[in-house]
């Protein structure tokens, strides 16, 4: 890291704006079966094929009535009835009730439902309870209260989770069009590492960086693509850097820090990439590369080069490697995400000045109601603590100002 390395906040609006360029590329598209669709990012605008509901549905059972009919109080006659699913019925004549189960259609004339709890029978005839008090549209939803056929429900880049799916089907798009998934190569370096099946000797450690990355790349709307580790030596960078000139983005982790067998960041050199920033001001994170490779089209490699540590990585995946990918993947709203919360037990007060940091916490998103979610930190060993990790459901920001934060401080948590 240079002694003129950026804050966090000036790599974060580096990337930024570089993720705004990224984001006027429209990528490919394919078709996708709407069940396989869940993560990726909508090429296409969703609008209602129809209005929604499409038609006066009742929310409850019980009976259709006109209000001022059943505000009497007086026995009304049950004329009809209507099942979730049978056409629409009616018209409802007047000084009569109609018998409805939710999800039906209401029939004509009708305009509020009474609920079955709230009615008294005696054989074909029903009157509103006496406390009992109903207002017109009541357990309605009219037609197209919810969107009008042709609506725009989503539109193109929203990134496609349960919600969205359920919003699909209800259109009837059993198939949807989306972007295709940029290639995220992520090639981890070390001369330490084994892969996850193997027993590691004396010194050696398995590679968790490439199942960790390939995780955060999905669920960031990529694809990952694992290729085999390189080992700490400027050929092997070489060669595993010319391999991945294949992608649409690299990571690379390990080996941009300031040892002696630190050797990425000339191999990045050799290979003619740009650098935006070689360190940033952050705990944990600090070596961290952004820049990319210049392709000999119009396509650039956008790469970044993550410290080995898993903590590190994460951290560092999370602030600046996400908001490019999902750019890249088309979708709105790229960026990191923020939320408040109420700080449990004061911070410690050790972090180094100028640093903004980013602590593995856990954060109690079931607050008492009125309440902020409350964090506290996870107790760990440095950035190389996977079982903190692992423990965590958040990151706490310190600002790089900010020696230590006191119990009940109203604090900015780090979403994964
Ligand atoms: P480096 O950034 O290469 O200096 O690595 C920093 C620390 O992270 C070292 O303790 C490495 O052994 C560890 N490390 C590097 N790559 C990985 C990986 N893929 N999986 C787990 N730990 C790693
Ligand atoms: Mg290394």
């Amino acid at each position: 890291m240079s002694s003129d390395s950026p804050s966090y906040e000036q790599a974060a609006a580096l990337v930024s704006a570089f993720a705004t360029q990224l984001a006027k590329r429209v990528p490919p598209t394919e078709r996708v079966a709407l069940g396989a669709a869940s993560t990726r990012v909508l090429a296409q605008q969703i609008r209602a094929d129809r209005d929604q509901p499409p038609f006066a549905r009742s929310t409850r059972d019980g009976f259709a009535v006109r209000a001022t009919d059943a505000s009497t109080h007086k026995f009304l006659r049950v004329v009809g009835s209507t099942r979730a699913g049978q056409a629409p019925a009616g018209p409802l004549p007047a000084g009569a009730a109609w018998e409805i189960m939710t999800g039906a259609t209401v029939p004509e004339g009708a305009d509020a439902v009474i609920m079955i709890e709230h009615v008294e029978t005696a054989g074909d005839r029903v009157r509103l309870l006496p406390l009992q008090r109903v207002s017109s549209d009541e357990n309605i939803v009219a037609q197209g209260a919810q969107a009008r056929q042709g609506d725009e429900l989503l539109p193109a880049g929203t990134a496609m989770a349960f919600a969205q799916l359920a919003l699909a089907a209800a259109c009837g798009c059993s198939a949807i069009d989306v972007f295709t998934r940029p290639r995220v190569a992520i090639l981890t370096t070390g001369d330490e590492l084994v892969p996850v099946a193997s027993s590691p000797a004396a010194g050696q450690i398995r590679n968790s960086n490439a199942p960790m990355l390939a995780a955060m790349v999905t669920a960031a709307c990529g694809e990952p693509w694992v290729l085999p580790t390189a080992a700490d030596s400027a050929g092997a960078l070489d060669k595993s850097l010319a391999a991945a000139a294949q992608a649409d983005m690299l990571l690379i982790s390990g080996g941009v820090s300031a040892g002696k067998f630190d050797l990425v960041e000339p191999a990045l050199a050799r290979a003619g990439a740009k650098f935006h920033f070689t360190g940033v001001r952050i705990q944990p994170g600090k070596p961290l590369v952004f820049g990319e490779i210049p392709g000999g089209t119009a396509r650039s490699l956008p790469l970044f080069g993550l410290p080995g540590n898993p903590v590190s990585s994460a951290v560092t995946f999370l602030l600046f490697a996400a908001p490019v990918l999902t750019a890249l993947a088309g979708r709105l709203h790229p960026g990191p995400r923020f939320a408040l919360a109420r700080l449990a037990k004061e911070s410690d007060k050790h972090g180094k000045p100028g640093l903004t940091r980013f602590l593995p916490a856990f954060c109690n998103f079931n607050p008492p109601a009125g309440h902020l979610p409350e964090v506290a930190l996870v107790p760990w060993q440095g950035s190389g603590d996977l079982a903190a990790l692992a423990r965590s459901n958040c990151f706490l920001v310190i600002p790089e100002e900010a020696h230590r934060l006191d119990a009940g401080a109203i604090v900015r948590i780090l979403l994964p």
